[in-house]
């Protein structure tokens, strides 16, 4: 990417609309960085999802939005439609949705085990896990609050697949728009992937 795009790019990502939540930071970092094909989050109610989508076009991106404040972006237009279908099928889709979303195998295969109706007790659960050394880049407990480098509930407090995927984003061209706490213990590190 041309260096005037990124740094463009980069002035956008940092003044997001206020309607969304911290934590689309961290996966719009994902995406623009080639870190993951596609993303969804939350617009806050009440919501004026136009707004939100005039920005993220703004940043080159495609958005489908559903009826509940969920939005689905990609660079390509057809993969949110696809995203957005797999998410409303009403049979069980906790694995076909995660690697939709560019999530770790490992990580996906334990979200589905776990299951959709669970999900919600097996974050709080691993989110209170001790993260030691590099692996504090993977900590979820900072997700809501957009002080993570990964936006999925890892398998494992030492999974690597979530690693690499952490510092992918954090050593990627976006890096810096991620918040600070986030890129500290990779940063610090110094280790490139
Ligand atoms: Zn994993």
């Amino acid at each position: 990417m041309h260096y005037d795009a990124t740094a463009r790019l980069k002035r956008c990502l940092r003044s997001p609309p206020g309607l969304l939540k911290p934590s689309a930071t961290i996966d719009l970092v994902h995406l623009l960085s080639g870190v993951r094909p596609v993303i969804r989050t939350e617009i806050q109610t009440p919501y004026n999802a136009d707004d939100v989508t005039r920005w993220l076009s703004r940043l080159g991106c495609y958005t489908c939005l559903d009826n509940e404040g969920f939005i689905v972006v990609a660079l390509k237009p057809g993969l949110c439609r696809r995203v957005l279908a797999i998410d409303r099928d009403p049979s069980e889709h906790t694995k076909a949705f995660g690697l939709a979303l560019g999530y770790p195998n490992c990580c996906v295969r334990a979200a589905a085990r776990v299951g959709e109706a669970s999900i919600d007790a097996w974050a709080a659960q691993m989110a209170s896990r001790a993260y030691v050394g590099s692996f504090k880049a993977i900590d979820p407990s900072g997700y809501l609050a957009g002080k993570s480098a990964i936006s999925h509930v890892p398998c494992s407090p030492r999974c690597q697949q979530s690693l690499t995927m952490a510092r992918q984003a954090v050593h990627g061209p976006f890096g810096e728009c991620l918040h600070r706490k986030a890129r500290q213990n990779l940063v610090r590190s110094g280790v490139r992937v």
